[in-house]
């Protein structure tokens, strides 16, 4: 059994999908977990189910795209557990449409929630984490982070950007006891991706069974992968063990090569 007990963890977009697998992951591992998402009702959830099974979990409100309410969370999960070990960069979102049709603002809140959000968060605890010499920032990027997909160029920009903070911010990093990693799956079974599938099944009147098989077309292994398994891989980047992995990225998508 892995252990990170004693451990205070910070996840953005808690609520439901990898955020929420990450959390029963990392306090069943022995760490307290302080859950954020925009909606609020989602984190409350998740936090009083861990609450039920004995761990310590907090629930806050925050949108990671605006700085004032990033620098609170940080402020609120230090007040609550005292110091903030590991941050897990989870909140993201995603459209599909094709370059042409892409307007700019939905392009800026791409880049907002998924870069942005990312860069404001670190931002807000890595200090505190070289202080205390030991720190984990965990990134969720995606395999579009490393590569070009059809109809997502503002979500591939962004979750490359993560990858390009991942690196930067893990060389600034490199020998204080703070590791900056990055986790890359390709599709989850998730919210996120019943409502991409919906979003195809509304355009082209595919089936679920069509639509899910054209997302999976180039993936690794015919299935969604399991929010636990990216759980998992989190996990594995924040045990003590892992002090030397560092400006790395794990790719979850089957495949040998990105
Ligand atoms: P999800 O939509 O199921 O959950 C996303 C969570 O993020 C929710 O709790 C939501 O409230 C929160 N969130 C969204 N915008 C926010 C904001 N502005 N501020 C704070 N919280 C916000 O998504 P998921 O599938 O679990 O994805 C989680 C992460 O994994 C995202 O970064 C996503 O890009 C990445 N990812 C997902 C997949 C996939 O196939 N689902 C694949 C690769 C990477």
């Amino acid at each position: 059994m892995i252990s990170i007990a004693g451990r205070s963890v910070l996840i953005t977009g808690g609520g439901r999908g990898i955020g929420a697998a990450a959390a029963f992951a990392l306090a069943e591992a022995g760490a307290s977990v302080a859950l954020a998402a925009r909606n609020e009702q989602q984190v409350v959830d998740v936090a009083a189910q861990l609450r039920d099974r004995g761990h310590t979990a907090f629930a806050f409100r925050c949108d990671v795209t605006d700085k004032r309410q990033v620098r609170d969370l940080a402020l609120s999960a230090r007040e609550a557990m005292g110091k903030v070990d590991i941050l897990v960069n989870n909140a993201g979102t995603v459209t599909s449409n094709p370059l042409g049709r892409i307007k700019l603002t939905e392009w800026n809140h791409i880049m907002a929630v998924n870069a942005t959000g990312t860069f404001l968060c670190t931002q807000a605890v890595y200090d505190g984490m070289v202080e205390q010499k030991w720190g984990r920032i965990v990134n969720v990027a995606s395999i579009a982070g490393l590569e070009g997909g059809r109809y997502i160029a503002a979500y591939t920009a962004a979750k490359h950007a993560v990858i390009g903070l991942t690196r930067a911010v893990a060389a600034e990093a490199a020998g204080t006891g703070v590791t900056v990693n990055a986790v890359c799956p390709g599709y989850v079974d998730t919210p996120l991706t019943d409502e991409t599938i919906a979003r195809i099944m509304r355009r082209t009147g595919k089936s679920w069974h069509e639509a899910t098989h054209s997302i999976l077309e180039g993936a690794g292994q015919p299935r969604l992968i399991r929010a636990e398994e990216v759980a998992e891989a989190i996990l594995n980047l924040c045990v003590e063990s892992a002090s030397d992995t560092n400006g790395q990225f794990v790719i979850l998508d089957g495949k040998d090569t990105p």
